[in-house]
């Protein structure tokens, strides 16, 4: 110590301290590992260090850098736990100079702070450390840390060095930092060095020799030295344990392929970089296996690697490509390969990519696991198709980096850049400035498991960008709640299959070989799809917000009414507006395919199937498709938990307003709105759904169901116990129990189902909730499980029993079972964890006072309990459920029962005025959190007999005393449960629901085609349809002859209060009416005839003008002149027509000679309804002809409604 301080005797003692530290650690870390034959005391390197510390400083060379400390590496990597910088060299001026430039050039990251920390050691190969990675490190006698350099030579190797300026990056594992050095090292010890030529001396040949050579039979023990210029560096590989990589020297037009296998020489890696000149000595001629005998050079143990004496240090290659690309320039040498995209998709495009070199600076890491990076803040860098770089090779947000031989791809995937560079394994990628921001290094030496994917099924560019995208969905919106995050690139992965289809390209196997050498150029990713798979991957949440957007962006209040509505009142007008519906087709929603991912699951408040992902949950009105003959037509309770994929589905928005138009010339002025809500929900059938991951109940269905011929009693405990892949792995570990509970259940067939109301709970909590019955026949007695046999098939012990009738009340959240029970069907009761069967035992009520009730025992669902879908043909039990009538059945059964169940289609739907406040309002809970709820909702459905068009029947449905019923709309099928029938005072049939009525949607016009026209009436002769031989039709067509018009009435009617207008004001007195809006009506009452029979048709506003054949400028004049008076009515007396008030009037004359002309009594073709469905008895007449009398028997005159003139 002594002999060294004396050489610093005039220094201050903080100085002095300093240099005893130094000393300190020269002696510790460094002095060790010295050679000891070069005789060097630990005085004598410690004074190397210090000088070469001043040489680094740069200042006044009796300075002394004091404010630096030595740091050992073991202690860098036990103390420093966030990434630092350090550099000698650097003026704190410089340092914050050249931190800020970084900042500003990417806002958002931070430079790294500073450390004046002093870095001496020795730079090796691994070797010494026993690992052979290429992997450079700086080591001294505590320890050892990875390096990487931007250029480095081999001359540095093993050479104690000092580090001016690095970069310290720490790793989220111990021990796992790396030194980014950011100025070449500083030789700290000057050796003598001997030259070493490596092996014999021998000619040195240039590149087009050595390719001559190759090409020669030569013998292969020749060794030979070659120079040339490096133009492919290929990344390092480990192919069975053993470590390498190639590169290729060319010279002209001619190349020749090194591949560097010794262990030793691996850190070449680092020495060499394209564009570089270099020669190697000692190199074999070997010839490859993989490649047909090709031949090659290969190093040999005495092989040297000496660069170049015009080392081409600055120059910049000339075909690197900068920041300014111009994407549309480089598309071309493109080729088109039609093949058709699965499905919908359209043909996915081909194309060539080019090899290119490019610079830039990396902007952003967009996948580090993937491998996919940004450059310049809009090129996409992929590296998935080269071998995963440790700490993601340096490549930190600020780091500037050169790439060779990558490929440029325009248009690869919607999903990622425009531009997309991609490295394969002939890439090399070069750091050429370490980034000075701080950044997270997540990636450690392995491949991710998107990685191992694009390994496995050699997918292409464009399906790796697809699935990386898809993996980023998934992670997002199902993980961890559905999928658990080690089985999210299995989803990704079906997700990918389900997207392409069968157009899956299976490439060629990857030969490393042949993508690293073979000229021209062949590997995964020379070509391309041009934006393809375009399937984007919609969460719930993002199409709820589009609907919220188009429900109203979409309404054009004109459009929602009728032709008539220049002639409805304000009650007509505003009712026609409270209520619409926009339904668009998911294909529609945007130009690219979309889909949806999403779990389905029951809800237990709105009791309907949820679409659900971690954003948001969608109603779904799920339908099977009808295939007679089988059983198969009801939403299984398998589908539940299932996470499907959804591809084709109608997205409905029904509109609720509460307005207030004077009439329809108001519509402009949107203040007369005063409230509006809306429902957004899925229409879907079940054939439109793939299931990407089965629920357990569904994964056993689809297994049965290829089993169900050859089927024995032990195959379903046996596949019971087999794990299943998905389920069991893709739910969260944590409900996976180790083994199954025993359990006990019940097998019964559901006879029939009522609507859900909201009902007292309890009778000492008088807390409304919502709650339905259903009643159902056991068919055996409660059975004990020792596990849980889900939907599994059933055994023969499950079917022994008395056939008891149960009631089953659901209740609270119970009610999440409504969509998947249908009457017909069997099911199984759970419930787990007991081996209680009395749990599962239907309790009667006890006779109170001698009084016996009829109800039948009954059975409170209980949350926890399981329900499952027994799809298996069962041989005894016969349904007791009543087939369902038609309506034609409902309209003309003269044995019709009071309480009706029916199916049919909804042609037409109409909210109803509310009654004010006479039904008490029912205060749910879901009221008080959702207040959109509609309250006091009546709604009329027009309903079409299913089989024949021309019956028909209204519906009077109150809809607000249970949940929402989504669906009712025209177009849907529906079966109608538990309906009161009724017959009118003019003896027409309708129905009114009751509170246990029930409705379900059975199919969906959306579903089956995109028309929602209903098919047209039937035609019709009047006579027979007087007759009412056949069951009367309620619609049909009519082609006659205007015979007569009876009356005609023409009024101005108060839209307000619907008394007369006269002029501009109401007629209404007692009270006045302060109106100013009146809306013009008309009725005229005419015979029609068609040879068989006549009859009475009435014809109402908007058809009226039809019937009088006047064009719009007729028809208002007309207006203007009933307006005098308000209103007129002209009537047939005998031949004429006539009015009461003044016969003479110029306009009752005009009315006179319009109705009897030969333009209004015409051949005319009516759809009509009937007025009334039944009429009174026949009629005996006398009839004169001539002389003669006659007595006739004479069906009363059909009274009908014309709704529609057709014109031809
Ligand atoms: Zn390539
Ligand atoms: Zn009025």
């Amino acid at each position: 110590m002594e002999e060294f301080l004396k050489h610093f005797k005039d220094h201050s003692r903080a100085e002095q301290r300093w240099l005893s530290a130094v000393f300190e650690a020269v002696k510790q870390q460094l002095h060790p590992l010295i050679d000891a034959s070069l005789g060097l005391s630990v005085a004598r390197l410690s004074l190397a260090v210090v000088s070469k510390v001043q040489t680094a400083v740069g200042s006044d060379a009796t300075d002394l850098p004091v404010s630096y400390r030595f740091v050992s590496l073991s202690e860098l990597i036990r103390d420093q736990r966030s990434a630092c910088c350090s550099s000698l060299s650097w003026s704190s001026a410089h340092y914050r100079e050249q931190a800020k430039g970084a900042e500003q050039k990417l806002p958002g990251y931070k430079a790294l702070p500073r450390d004046n920390l002093l870095l001496i050691g020795f730079l090796c190969d691994g070797q010494a450390t026993g690992t052979s990675d290429g992997v450079w490190r700086v080591r001294d006698a505590g320890g050892s840390v990875a390096c990487v350099m931007l250029k480095s030579s081999c001359l540095w190797l093993g050479r104690l060095m000092l580090f001016p300026s690095w970069n310290y990056i720490p790793h989220n594992a111990p021990a796992a930092g790396y030194l980014e050095l950011l100025e070449p090292p500083l030789c700290v010890i000057l050796e003598t060095m001997a030259f070493d030529p490596g092996g014999a001396l021998s000619e040195i040949m240039s590149v087009t020799q050595a390719a001559e050579l190759l090409r020669q039979r030569c013998e292969d023990q020749v060794y030979v030295s070659v120079s040339g210029q490096v133009s492919v560096v290929c990344p390092l590989l480990v192919i069975r344990g053993k470590r390498f990589f190639c590169l290729i020297l060319s010279e002209g037009a001619s190349s020749v392929s090194v591949f560097i296998k010794e262990a030793k020489h691996q850190y070449w890696r680092q020495c060499v970089c394209v564009g570089q000149s270099v020669w190697i000595s000692s190199l074999r001629v070997c010839s490859l296996q993989g490649l047909e005998g090709r031949r090659v050079l290969t190093d040999s143990c005495q092989s040297r690697l000496h660069p170049h004496l015009q080392l081409q240090d600055n120059s910049e290659d000339p075909d690197t490509h900068t920041d300014s690309l111009t994407a549309d320039s480089r598309t071309a040498d493109t080729h088109l390969c039609s093949a058709a995209a699965s499905g919908s998709g359209p043909a996915a495009r081909v194309k060539r990519s080019t090899l290119i070199s490019f610079k830039g600076m990396v902007t952003k890491i967009l996948n580090a696991e993937a491998g996919l990076y940004e450059i310049d803040g809009q090129v996409g860098l992929c590296l998935a198709y080269q071998p995963a770089q440790k700490w993601g090779g340096g490549l930190r947000p600020g780091a500037e980096i050169q790439l060779h031989n990558v490929h440029f791809m325009y248009r690869a995937s919607p999903f990622a850049p425009h531009v997309v560079l991609c490295a394969c394994l002939r890439s090399s990628l070069q750091i050429t400035a370490f980034s000075c921001l701080s950044s997270k290094v997540e990636v450690s030496g392995s491949h991710g498991p998107l990685q191992c994917l694009l390994l496995e099924k050699n997918l292409g560019a464009s399906q790796y960008l697809w699935l990386c995208y898809c993996q980023n969905a998934v992670t997002e919106r199902l993980c961890p709640r559905w999928v658990r995050a080690e089985r999210v690139c299995v989803v990704a992965e079906r997700l990918l299959d389900f997207v392409c289809g069968t157009e899956r390209k299976t490439q060629k196997k990857r030969d490393i070989y042949r993508e690293m050498i073979q000229e021209p150029h062949q590997c995964p990713v020379t070509t391309f799809c041009v934006w393809w798979p375009s399937a984007a991957l919609w969460s719930v949440r993002q199409l709820s917000d589009w609907m919220r957007r188009e429900v109203w962006a979409s309404l054009s209040l004109a459009s929602l009414l009728p032709p008539s509505a220049a002639h409805m009142t304000a009650v007509e007008l505003n009712a026609a507006l409270s209520w619409s519906v926009h339904e668009v087709p998911l294909t529609d929603v945007s130009p690219e395919p979309l889909l949806l991912v999403g779990v389905l699951e029951l809800d237990s408040t709105r009791a309907t199937l949820q679409l659900r992902d971690q954003t948001h949950a969608l109603d779904c009105l799920c339908v099977t498709t009808h295939q007679s003959g089988t059983r198969n037509t009801h939403l299984n309770t398998a589908w539940q938990g299932c996470l499907v994929c959804v591809r084709r589905c109608t997205l409905v928005m029904e509109r609720f307003m509460k307005t207030h138009f004077p009439s329809w010339k108001h519509l402009d002025q949107p203040s007369y709105i005063t409230h509006k809500h809306f429902r957004l929900y899925l229409q879907l059938c079940v054939d439109d759904l793939t299931i990407i991951s089965p629920s357990a109940a569904m994964s056993h269905h689809l297994m049965d169901d290829r089993h169900t011929d050859r089927e024995k009693p032990r195959k379903a405990t046996e596949s019971a116990k087999r794990p299943r892949a998905d389920e069991a792995a893709d739910a969260p570990a944590s409900k996976r129990p180790l083994t199954s509970p025993p359990c006990v259940s019940l097998l019964l067939r559901l006879e029939s189902k009522q609507g859900v109301t909201l009902q007292n709970s309890s009778t000492d909590a008088p807390i409304l909730q919502p709650g339905f019955v259903c009643r159902a026949a056991c068919l055996g007695d409660v059975q004990l499980w020792k596990e849980d046999p889900k939907n599994h098939r059933t055994q023969e012990r499950e079917r022994h029993g008395d056939g008891q009738k149960i009631e089953l009340h659901f209740m609270g959240s119970c009610v999440r079972w409504f969509p998947v029970l249908h009457p017909g069907c069997v099911y199984r009761i759970i419930a787990r964890n007991t081996e209680d069967v009395s749990v599962l035992k239907a309790k009667g009520v006890s006779p109170r006072g001698g009084v016996t009730q009829l109800s039948s025992p009954t059975l409170l669902l209980q949350p926890q309990w399981r329900i499952h879908l027994i799809t298996e043909e069962l041989p005894d039990a016969q349904s007791g459920v009543p087939a369902l009538m038609s309506v034609s059945e409902v309209l003309h059964s003269s044995s019709a029962p009071e309480i009706v169940c029916f199916y049919g289609v909804i042609t037409k739907r109409i909210t109803l005025q509310e009654d004010n406040g006479t039904n008490a309002k029912i205060q749910s809970l879901t009221t008080a959190k959702d207040e959109s709820i509609e309250q006091d909702l009546q709604v009329r459905l027009t309903i079409q007999d299913a089989e024949c068009p021309g019956h028909v029947i209204d519906v009077y449905l109150d809809l607000s005393c249970g949940p929402y019923t989504i669906g009712l709309i025209a177009g849907a099928a529906v079966s109608i449960c538990h309906l009161q029938r009724r017959v009118s005072k003019a003896c027409n049939v309708y129905c009114r629901s009751l509170p246990i009525s029930c409705v379900s949607v059975t199919d969906l016009t959306s579903v089956r085609s995109r028309s929602v026209t209903p098919s047209p009436p039937p035609m019709m002769l009047l006579g027979e349809w007087a007759s009412g031989r056949v069951q009367r039709c309620v619609l049909a067509q009519v082609k006659g002859h205007v015979v007569c018009v009876l009356s005609l009435r023409l009024q101005w009617t108060c839209s307000l209060c619907g008394s007369i207008f006269r002029q501009t004001s109401c007629g209404r007195t007692h009270p006045p009416c302060d109106s100013t809006s009146a809306v013009f009506q008309a009725e005229a009452k005419v015979v029609v005839e068609d040879g068989s029979a006549e009859s009475q048709v009435w014809f109402s506003s908007d058809t009226v003008c039809d019937l009088l054949m006047l064009n719009g400028s007729q028809w208002e004049g007309l207006q203007r002149h009933v307006k005098v008076k308000g209103h007129v009515k002209v009537y047939t007396r005998g031949r004429n027509m006539m009015s009461d008030e003044d016969p003479g009037d110029a306009l009752v004359q005009y009315l006179n000679c319009l109705c009897s002309s030969s333009a209004v009594c015409r051949p005319i073709h009516l759809t009509c309804r009937l007025r009334a469905q039944r009429t009174g008895k026949s009629q005996l007449r006398k009839v004169h002809r001539g002389q003669t009398e006659f007595i006739c028997k004479f069906t009363p005159a059909l009274q009908l409604h014309c709704q529609h003139i057709h014109k031809h």
